[in-house]
């Protein structure tokens, strides 16, 4: 079998999680099995909805730092001594791309901010004062407005949205974590058949494509449509939740760590 050179996973409810009292489960299986597979050479990547200040805040529960952060569903950043720094055109591209969508999308944007103030008690968020995503109450909320906004996309071309639960980000459609990946894997000379993706919600299933990832799994945690996706493409829906059901994956995609696992019990 191929060896595993670059792992792409979500941060909340697949690194760590899940939450008990507001405080998220760190899996100790996975962080040895992260020192396992890095040690052998292997990247690793969050892949996630967060920011990137809010990645540092999220890795000081995690005691192993990613090589690269894909941020917000769409921008790619590797670490260096100096700090995090973008990695390759792809950011400015995006950037501008998302610049031209959200200046066509105005309109559009306002009257979603005006329906979804009115109806319901949606959230909204911004970024440098522009309208850049919404938090539902609950996942009933937020399954309506994504129904409302199936439909109110279709007026600008390519707005479309990343959805992690009650949260929900607005995006050009071509951003997402799959193409985040794939932009990075071409950086980096890395196959499908080298690397492993996981997750467990709504934004994750972009990523979970054999195209991109020849390894896919998702913890006991997923929600359904991440469970259906991973199993239809032949990937591991794990029997443990969280960071210990990615451990329980990694260690069937990659066998030799499960020497490596036995060799540090003893
Ligand atoms: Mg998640």
């Amino acid at each position: 079998m191929n060896e595993l050179k670059l792992l792409s996973l979500d941060f909340d409810g697949t690194m760590v999680g899940p939450w008990l009292n507001g405080t998220a489960a760190v899996s100790q299986e996975l962080i040895e099995c992260l020192h396992a597979l890095r040690k052998a050479g292997a990247l690793l990547a969050v892949n996630t909805g967060r920011t990137l200040p809010l990645v540092d805040q999220g890795f000081e529960l995690f005691p192993v730092r990613p090589d690269f952060a894909l941020t917000t569903e769409r921008e790619m950043f590797r670490r260096t001594p100096a700090g995090w720094q973008a990695f390759s055109r792809w950011n400015e591209r995006c950037q501008q791309d998302h610049e031209r969508l959200f200046n066509d999308a105005a309109q559009i944007m306002a009257d979603i901010e005006e329906h979804v103030s009115q109806e319901r008690k949606v959230r909204v968020y911004r970024e440098s004062g522009r309208l850049v995503g919404l938090i539902a109450q609950n996942n009933a909320e937020m399954d309506e407005v994504v129904v409302y906004l199936q439909d109110q996309c279709k007026r600008v071309a390519n707005l479309w949205f990343q959805r992690n639960s009650i949260y929900l980000r607005f995006c050009h459609s071509v951003y997402h974590k799959g193409s985040v990946l794939q932009a990075l894997q071409a950086e980096l000379g890395i196959r499908a058949e080298e690397t492993f993706a996981a997750g467990d919600n709504f934004n994750d299933l972009p990523m979970l494509d054999p195209n991109l990832a020849r390894h896919l799994a998702c913890p006991a945690n997923s929600i359904e449509e991440v469970k259906q996706t991973v199993s239809s493409h032949g990937g591991y829906v794990a029997e443990m939740a969280g960071g210990d059901g990615v451990a329980e994956a990694l260690r069937r995609a990659c066998p030799q760590l499960e020497s490596a696992g036995k060799r540090t019990e003893e």
